[in-house]
């Protein structure tokens, strides 16, 4: 019998509690921390594989420095000062604008992110790139212009909810709520409780739907105007919410009026009154949405966003019991940087704005190519592997070879290792 070792998964942003049993420094047993408020016991079979990663073979354990083609273990000592002097060098000779932080958002590199972040803020820059802003920039910009914050990104109460209308996730694969797969299945067998999924997929989610919109690919957008309209039409509103809780509804309020919302659902080839019966369901009862990357990766996705603003905004279900609820700051989110500030800075070469602080990745190659004097030449990487995890991998390998510093941080060699 080895040690019990209380800790938590980085494997995905939910970070379970995990109780691991260590015997001769190795992890011998994992299990749930029935303890962890949050996890309550549950864990996924990434977690439970954590030994895997941990003491896998390939797992880099030393810093390794780039000798002409080959690699060579150096001390960590060395490592950290060569580093800090170059990067010294290079900010001295060439401004904070020279030096970008790559990493936050992609699984597993939430906690670094915080250390990456504060030396990027020492070094004066502003340049954080991550994949929340290839996958959030639309959310988190509307968020910004509704919310008053970018980082004021609402979850579903789906403890207290008692209908959960679900667009474009599949939470039975991809987490993303705490225990997912356990609430979602609870949710499923109450027969109180109502689980709606828009999918074009019958998604493992979908299976477990009281009713599934299997809508056209691409036009979730229309199908939450056509819900405004007709719960507005029908008089479904909260019209309390909407006097007390909103403001500026009356100058928008006319972009849904005269819609044909019949039009929209055939477009969406979905039935008009399944369609007029999830809006009625939506705006009477105690509901509240999950919305993901299927909207937020899709096309139209601000506008999808926006929309799933409006529509919680006037049935009443914004920051209200068994509704959606706004959990405050949550690491790997970033700051308010609203690109109306003059303080926010634009990148060089192709003057692209963060959202919630982060820069498109996608960008970053041309930043380093582009010939400005304030171009980048410093990045260093965390958790991320951008050769892999972004669009263009030829132009990554183009821009990095042009960086006069390059450092990553990584658990096993990567393409941009
Ligand atoms: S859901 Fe799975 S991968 Fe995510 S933190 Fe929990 S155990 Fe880890």
């Amino acid at each position: 019998m080895g040690t019990i070792h209380k800790t938590g998964c980085v494997l995905c942003a939910q970070n379970c509690g995990l109780e691991i049993e260590v015997e001769n420094n190795r992890i011998v047993k994992v299990r749930g921390d029935k303890t962890n408020a949050k996890s309550e016991g549950y864990i996924c079979r990434k977690g439970l594989n954590i030994a895997y990663h941990q003491h896998n073979a390939d797992r880099l354990k030393y810093p390794l420095k780039k000798v002409g083609d080959k690699f060579e273990r150096i001390s960590w000592d060395q490592a950290i000062d060569e580093i800090a002097a170059k990067l010294k060098s290079i900010i001295d000779q060439h401004g904070p604008r020279s030096f970008a932080y790559m990493g936050g958002g992609g699984q597993g590199c939430h906690f670094e992110a915080a250390f990456g972040v504060r030396l990027m803020r020492l070094l004066g820059s502003q340049y954080q790139y991550s994949a929340l802003a290839q996958e959030f920039s639309g959310a988190f910009w509307v968020c910004g212009r509704t919310h008053g914050k970018q980082y004021l990104h609402d979850q579903p109460d789906v403890n207290n909810t008692d209908l959960l209308l679900i667009f474009g996730w599949n939470g039975m694969q991809s987490h993303q709520i705490p225990q997912a797969p356990r609430r979602l299945q609870r949710l499923s067998k109450d027969k109180d409780k109502l689980l709606i999924v828009v999918d074009p997929r019958v998604s493992e989610t979908a299976k477990l739907a009281d009713i599934h919109l299997q809508i056209r690919p691409g036009s979730d957008a229309l199908l939450l105007k056509a819900m405004i309209s007709i719960i507005l039409k029908e008089g479904w509103q909260n019209k309390d919410y909407l006097a007390n809780r909103t403001s500026g509804f009356d100058s928008i309020k006319s972009y849904f009026e005269n819609f044909d919302a019949r039009a929209a659902v055939k477009t969406c080839e979905l039935d008009f009154d399944q369609v007029r019966e999830v809006a009625r369901l939506y705006a009477t009862r105690k509901s509240s949405l999950r919305y993901d990357l299927g909207l937020f990766m899709g096309r139209h996705s601000g506008l999808n966003s926006y929309l799933i603003v409006i529509l919680q905004s006037i049935c009443g279900r914004l920051c209200v019991p068994g509704g959606n609820v706004i959990n405050g700051h949550m690491m790997p989110f970033g700051p308010h940087t609203d690109e109306r500030d003059s303080k926010i800075w634009r990148t060089t070469a192709t003057h692209s704005f963060p959202v919630c602080g982060s820069f498109p990745p996608n960008v970053m190659p041309e930043e380093i190519l582009s010939d400005h004097p304030d171009r980048l030449r410093a990045v260093i990487v965390t958790q991320s592997n951008p050769l892999r995890s972004y669009a263009d991998t030829t132009a990554y390998e183009n821009a990095f070879r042009r960086l006069d510093l390059l450092v990553t941080g990584e658990v096993a060699m990567t393409e941009t290792a």
